[in-house]
């Protein structure tokens, strides 16, 4: 028995079986053909792109209309990318020139091809080395008719086993819904890789970046995935295996318990009313607000539409997407402006900061935003187009000076004045809001207050600027401390300034999910969190079994003190 460990994308536990998906292009044989089968050698190469194109239509075709919109856009990518005749054009010429069979041609050069994407230095570009890796892969597969692809597998032929692949592409993914398997992991994929958007949407166990697992795993092996940890126990023993049994049945126990909480207000013990919103990443994830009974979306991250995509989203698109997300969401949804740049990259042809030195400290989010009007103009008009029908407020990342919020709402005016002008029907009144994610946008909360409808504190970045580390640097990564004592008094200012200007103050970075923060978080006088479908439930029954007036006392007490231990002893107490 042995243990792996990667990114957990959560999920629960599962007990199964391993089935190693070996992609096409693992064994490739290589010979020297003659130079009078050189054009027959070539059009067979042809004919493989032809087919993985056709193959990949039809998946397509097939997709079911609750698919996330990206899996469309990158399944349309990797069709255009073979639709290009210069990507055939290399691999033919090797046949002719070195007189090789067009398997080894082709995995010549797409190595080559996926080597040269890697190396450049934008990272959302080299990330676009998997997707060539993933075409090529098709092509090789055609050629070999390599057999064990997920497609050729009959319905349910996978039921409950645990996929182990290098990569998984999304026409896979698909497939996988449909094979009713008991989880996934790959060697490769970071947490917001499509795969890891996808198995969330799957709600199944999922790890991805387990780098070893093609390596280390055989078909046939015993696998516990805990997709929240990351971990995989490897032909565990009995007794592991049965305490991971214990362990699974106590989480569906839970959730079970917790299902009875759905129609419960999240009210404390002494009367405090609490508002609980869900944050959501994909339009598709809406239906959950009803599902959970969240009062609405408090963060909607609006730049997973701009991903993985070729182009950027016209107004008219955007407009759509919107509008039906404030429809069935049928409760106020918080469409935050676009956070892109630092490790959230995109192409479409726009420049971002990839290269800058400190890219988190670079142009992101607002500042990215108000340097490239082409960008946010038509992200704010279909914002505004979108709230005649339903509900909305307007959210913006990372403000840190208030000329920013000047230019905002100089612009703001500009786009509901031209609205107005073409005729179009909206709410001139949807709140403004920010987020404090920056220690100035925190410090000076009392200011920017007063400009502002709501503020919204997003810890994952504030936690980041104040503490000086880099979200994204596992080097880094144990100084990341929701309770470190400057990271509390930021949030307890900024609590109070919404106070007393009269605004109300959400939270809405991972902390507010999780449960070990709930009472502090109410203690400092928080009585908005939004956070994940999966963390409300959970998150409300905390609160309903929370009296703030006896943990009033010990919350202030810890915002005197500096020693972490000491910190982590009066959170105890208090969650006890
Ligand atoms: C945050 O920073 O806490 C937040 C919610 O935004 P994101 O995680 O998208 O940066
Ligand atoms: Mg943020």
């Amino acid at each position: 028995m042995f243990t792996l460990h990667g990114s957990g994308i959560g999920g629960g536990i599962a007990i199964g079986s391993a089935r190693i998906i070996r992609r096409a292009g693992q064994e490739i044989p290589e010979f020297a053909i003659a130079a009078a089968q050189v054009g027959a050698e070539i059009a067979r190469l042809k004919q493989a792109f032809a087919r993985a194109r056709a193959t990949l239509q039809k998946i397509r075709d097939a997709l079911p209309p609750d698919a996330p919109e990206e899996l469309d856009s990158v399944l349309g990518a990797h069709l255009m990318m073979l639709a290009d005749p210069a990507l055939s054009e290399q691999p033919s010429n090797l046949i002719r020139q070195r007189q090789i069979n067009a398997e080894a041609a082709l995995a010549r050069h797409a190595e080559k091809l996926v080597a040269a994407f890697k190396e450049i230095r934008d990272p959302y570009l080299s990330g676009k080395s998997a997707d060539v890796a993933q075409v090529m892969d098709r092509v090789q597969g055609e050629l070999l008719a390599a057999p064990g692809a997920l497609s050729e597998q009959s319905e349910g032929a996978l039921a409950g086993e645990i996929i182990v692949a290098n990569d998984l592409t999304p026409a896979d993914a698909v497939d996988l819904k449909r094979h009713r398997i008991g989880a996934f992991i790959t060697n490769l994929g970071g947490p917001i890789s499509h795969t890891a958007i996808l198995a969330r949407s799957m709600r199944i166990p999922a790890i991805v970046g387990m780098h070893g697992a093609i390596r280390y795993l055989r078909t046939g092996d015993l696998l516990v995935v805990d997709g929240k940890r990351g971990v995989v126990l490897v032909n565990p023993d009995a007794a592991a295996v049965a305490t991971y049994q214990r362990r699974r049945e106590k989480i569906r126990r839970r959730a079970q318990q917790l299902d009875g909480l759905r129609e419960a207000d999240a009210v404390t013990l002494d009367g405090n009313a609490v508002s609980l919103f869900l944050n959501v990443e994909l339009p598709e994830e809406i239906s959950a607000c009803a599902a959970q009974n969240a009062h609405g979306v408090g963060l909607y991250r609006s730049e997973f539409l701009f991903m993985n995509r070729q182009r950027m989203p016209a107004e008219e698109e955007q407009l759509a997407a919107y509008a039906d997300v404030v429809r069935r969401a049928q409760r106020p949804v918080t469409i935050r402006t676009l956070d892109l740049g630092a490790d959230k990259q995109v192409d479409g042809g726009r420049a971002m900061d990839a290269v800058a030195t400190n890219p988190a400290l670079g142009r992101r989010a607002i500042r990215l935003c108000l340097h490239d009007l082409g960008l946010f103009r038509p992200q704010l008009r279909a914002i505004y187009r979108a709230s005649a029908f339903g509900s909305l407020r307007i959210m913006v990342p990372m403000v840190s000076n208030m000329e920013e919020l000047n230019q905002l709402f100089a612009l703001l005016a500009q786009v509901k004045q031209e609205l107005s002008e073409e005729g179009h029907a909206f709410n001139a009144a949807v709140p403004v809001g920010g987020m404090i994610e920056v220690p100035a946008a925190a410090i000076a909360a009392d200011l920017f207050a007063r400009k502002l409808d709501f503020l919204s504190l997003g810890t994952n970045d504030l936690i980041q600027y104040t503490l000086a580390i880099d979200r994204v640097d596992d080097e880094v990564n144990y100084l990341y401390d929701p309770l470190h004592p400057s990271v509390l008094r930021l949030i307890k200012h900024t609590i109070e300034a919404g106070k007393t200007a009269g605004i109300p103050v959400s939270m809405c970075g991972e902390m507010a999910g999780d449960v070990t923060y709930t009472r502090v978080l109410l203690g400092m006088g928080l009585r908005e969190f939004s956070m994940e479908p999966a963390s409300l439930l959970e998150v409300k029954r905390q609160i309903r079994l929370t009296d703030v007036s006896k943990i009033k006392s010990q919350v202030a007490a810890m915002l005197q003190t500096a020693e972490p231990d000491h910190i982590k002893r009066m959170v105890d107490e208090i969650n006890a």
